[in-house]
C-alpha cells in the first residue's frame, strides 16, 4: 500500500519528502530541478534543500526557514526560496507550494502559452485560474516579484516563461493535485494536437458535470464480511498502482468491483487517489450506500452496468494521457494496431460528454465482453472486465496502443491490420 499524505498529522518534513518522491518517480522533475515548501502555523517555512538528490531525499535534508529569517538544517535552502517566500507573503491562504520543470508545462512555457484546464471535466475546478509570469533570473528577487504579482491576482498556479511552473495550495495535498492535474492537462492538449484538434468544455458543461446526480440513499446498518474486505484491499492496490504507472491522477479516477449479486464496492468522490485507504472505499448494497460516505459520481452507471452485464465484475474509469488525446479530439481510436490490442479491445466507441453517468447513459449498452472499453469525450476511458487485474490489463493495453498511435503521427500514417487478418484473429482467439 502507498504511504498516505496526511497533511494534518504528518510533520511538514515528511510531507515534503513524500510529495517530492512522487513527483520525481512520476517523471515530473529532474534530480536538481524541483522544490517544494510548506508554511506552517507558526509562519516557519519548510523547504527542500539546494543541490541535494531529489531521488533520495530524507526528512533530515529538509530545511526550516524561521519567520525571523534564521535557517535551521544541514544544507542551504533551495535557491528558488525567494519566490516561495514572496508567494506566502502575497497570499496568506496558500500553505503549500510546488515548483518544477515538468516536460509538458515547460513545452507550454517555451512557446509562451498557458494550457486551458477546460480540456477535461474536473481540471478547471482543481487547477483554478492559471497566471503567466515573465522571464526573470532564477533565484532573484525580481522573479519572486513577477510570480507574486500573478498570485495576488487570485491565480492558483503560474506558468513561468522559459522556466517551468509553480502552484500553490491550501496544503501540500491540494498543491500536489493541482500540479499533477495541470501537467496532465498540458499533456492531453499536446498529445491531442498530434492526432487532431483538441476541443474544450464550456463553463456550463463543467457546472452541469459537478451538479449531476444526487447520491444514492444511505443504508441503516453496514457489515464488513471477509469477502467484502478482501475487495477493499484489491481496489486500493489497483488505484495506487494506476497512480504510480501514470494511468490515474489524484483528482480523477474510479474503480469498482462486484461483490455479491448486484452489490458492489466503489471508490469515493473527493479523496486524492494516491492516498486512497481501505476505509475510504464505499459499499453499495441493495441500491444504498454505506452511511456517511460519498461514492463516485459515476455510481449509478456502475450499478446499471452490473445489473445488465452479469459477466462484468469490475470497472475502471480514468484519464491516461495518451488515451485522452483521443477523448479530447475527434480522432478515432483505432485499435487494429497489433493483434494484442484488437483481441483485447476490439472496437472502442466514443460517447459525448453530458449525461454519461446517468441511468440512461448509452455507455450501459455499448460495453460488452467483446467491447470492454468506451471513451467518454473530454472525460475518461471506461474499461470493464471480469477480474480487476484483467480490467487493469485492458486499460494498460489501451493506453499503450494510444501512445503508439500518438507517437506514429510524425513518421507516418498507421496502417491497420486488414479485415481478413481481423477475421483470422477472431477465429483464432475469440469464441
Ligand atoms: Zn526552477
Amino acid at each position: 500500500m502507498n504511504e498516505v499524505l496526511n497533511t494534518r498529522l504528518l510533520h511538514p518534513r515528511d510531507q515534503i519528502v513524500l510529495v517530492m518522491s512522487r513527483i520525481y518517480n512520476r517523471g515530473l522533475t529532474s534530480t536538481s530541478g524541483g522544490n517544494v515548501s510548506i508554511c506552517d502555523e507558526n509562519g516557519d517555512i519548510w523547504v527542500t534543500p539546494s543541490a541535494v538528490d531529489k531521488g533520495s531525499l530524507t526528512a533530515s535534508d529538509i530545511i526550516c526557514v524561521k519567520a525571523d529569517g534564521s535557517v535551521v538544517g544541514r544544507h542551504k535552502p533551495s535557491s528558488e526560496f525567494p519566490f516561495h517566500k514572496a508567494i506566502y507573503a502575497a497570499r496568506p491562504d496558500i500553505k503549500g507550494i510546488i515548483h518544477a520543470h515538468p516536460p509538458a508545462l515547460v513545452t507550454f512555457s517555451i512557446v509562451r502559452q498557458t494550457p486551458d484546464p477546460a480540456i477535461i471535466s474536473q481540471a478547471k475546478h482543481v487547477c483554478g485560474s492559471i497566471g503567466y509570469a515573465k522571464y526573470r533570473l532564477p533565484g532573484s528577487t525580481a522573479l519572486g516579484t513577477v510570480i507574486a504579482e500573478e498570485f495576488v491576482k487570485g491565480h492558483h498556479g503560474v506558468i513561468m516563461e522559459n522556466h517551468g511552473t509553480v502552484v500553490g495550495g491550501t496544503d501540500l495535498s491540494d498543491a500536489f493535485q493541482r500540479f499533477e492535474t495541470l501537467e496532465f492537462c498540458a499533456r492531453a492538449i499536446l498529445f491531442g494536437s498530434m492526432v487532431g484538434k483538441p476541443s474544450y468544455l464550456t463553463g456550463d458543461e463543467i457546472a452541469a458535470f459537478h451538479a449531476q446526480l444526487a447520491p444514492l440513499p444511505e443504508m441503516n446498518e453496514v457489515s464488513y464480511p471477509p469477502d467484502e474486505r478482501e475487495k477493499r484491499m484489491e481496489i486500493c492496490k489497483i488505484v495506487h498502482r494506476a497512480c504510480r504507472q501514470g494511468l490515474m491522477l489524484s483528482s480523477y479516477g474510479t474503480v469498482s468491483m462486484r461483490w455479491r449479486d448486484n452489490d458492489f464496492l466503489i471508490t469515493p468522490t473527493n479523496v486524492p487517489r494516491w492516498d486512497m485507504k481501505l476505509e475510504d472505499i464505499v459499499q453499495i448494497k441493495d441500491g444504498k450506500r454505506e452511511p456517511g460516505k460519498l461514492p463516485s459520481r459515476s455510481t449509478y452507471l456502475h450499478q446499471e452496468i452490473y445489473k445488465k452485464h452479469p459477466e462484468i465484475n469490475s470497472i475502471i474509469l480514468t484519464q491516461p494521457p495518451y488515451l485522452m488525446a483521443f477523448a479530447t479530439t475527434k480522432a478515432s481510436f483505432d485499435v487494429r494496431t497489433i493483434p494484442e490490442s484488437w483481441i483485447f479491445l476490439q472496437d472502442v466507441h466514443k460517447v459525448p460528454f453530458g449525461q454519461h453517468f446517468s441511468t440512461e447513459s448509452t455507455v450501459i449498452d455499448l460495453v460488452s465482453k467483446s467491447n470492454p472499453a468506451v471513451l467518454i469525450q473530454n472525460d475518461c476511458i471506461l474499461v470493464t472486465g471480469n477480474q480487476l487485474l484483467q480490467t487493469f490489463d485492458f486499460l494498460e493495453v489501451a493506453e499503450f496502443s494510444a501512445k503508439s498511435l500518438v507517437m506514429c503521427a510524425p513518421i507516418g500514417k498507421m496502417v491497420p491490420i486488414d479485415s481478413e487478418q481481423v477475421e483470422e484473429l477472431r477465429l483464432a482467439f475469440i469464441k
